[in-house]
């Protein structure tokens, strides 16, 4: 059994993402915990959450995947924005506590042309200041397509910000195929080697999340535009044998595909799990 999910809107409450998820075949999804452009989160109503965790235990969901804002920059040289990107992460794992043990995923940032050295300093900075003994979630830092500035494009980056962590056991990585691919990972011709790669550079352990989209654009182009599965230049075959690795498996897996409907969803986790079996 795969863990598959999708990006789901939140603005209805916790039940009704639980109640989306399975009428689309999904056992696990992500959501993002305020709106993407920024702004206020909503008022969780922990009646709903009691619904919702009710509802993901008798379903055996796997871990939910939450999305901080891609927005936040904690690596920007404005320090208002980093301040807003503490605040934003502060309050946003605190309202994780209401759904206890998942995953809450974020982009490190771009560092502007302050360079990556400057950016990894930045990023390992906030995460030792929300990062907390006893919280449940773990956080995990997405693997970047490199466009712009954008730091965490190479898994050696990746590490670099790990390294810098105090608490290590709160921290992980969630791969995202696209991304990675326009990174310049040659996930097309040698999965295997890219994660014996991650393996050497940051550890399997830390790997704890995918992101499975297509990709518009060919392998090591940076651009992060994210295609429809089989309808990219990563191919349905690609993320077949991604889903169906046996060092992935087990793993929460999120769609993020443009898509018009929760259908499409629908379609594309039908077509991984007869495949990815
Ligand atoms: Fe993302
Ligand atoms: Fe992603
Ligand atoms: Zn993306």
């Amino acid at each position: 059994m795969i863990n598959i999910g999708c990006h789901l809107s939140i603005a209805s409450g916790y039940e009704k993402m639980g109640k989306d998820a399975l009428s689309i075949g999904a056992n696990t999804l992500a959501f993002f915990t305020r709106n993407p452009r920024g702004g206020k989160a909503k008022e969780i109503d922990p009646n709903d959450v009691e619904k919702f965790l009710k509802l993901a235990r008798e379903n055996n969901f796997a871990k939910l995947v939450a999305h901080a804002p891609y927005t936040l920059n904690p690596a920007s040289k404005d320090e208002k924005t980093r301040n807003f990107a503490l605040m934003a992460m502060t309050e946003d794992l605190e309202r994780m506590e209401y759904t206890p043990g998942n995953y809450y995923n974020f982009h490190p940032g771009s560092h502007v042309g302050q360079g990556a050295e400057k950016g990894i300093e930045l990023i390992a900075g906030l995460l030792n200041q929300v990062l907390k003994e006893d919280q449940t979630t773990t956080v995990l830092l997405e693997t970047m397509a490199g466009k712009g500035s954008e730091v965490g494009a190479t898994f050696e980056e990746i590490r670099e910000i790990i390294d810098k962590v105090e608490l290590k056991e709160k921290i992980g990585v969630c791969l995202d195929t696209c991304h990675v691919s326009d990174g310049g990972y040659d996930i097309i011709g040698d999965l295997d080697g890219v994660l014996d790669h991650f393996d050497e550079v940051i550890g399997l352990k830390y790997l704890k999340a995918l992101h499975i989209n297509d990709s518009k654009n060919p392998m090591g182009s940076h651009k992060d535009r994210h295609a429809k599965i089989g309808e990219g230049f990563l191919g349905l075959e690609t993320i077949v044998e991604v889903v169906k690795n046996p060092r992935l498996k087990g793993l929460p897996m999120i769609l993020e595909t443009p898509q018009e409907s929760l259908d499409g969803y629908r379609k594309e986790i039908e077509t991984l799990r007869e495949k990815g079996e």
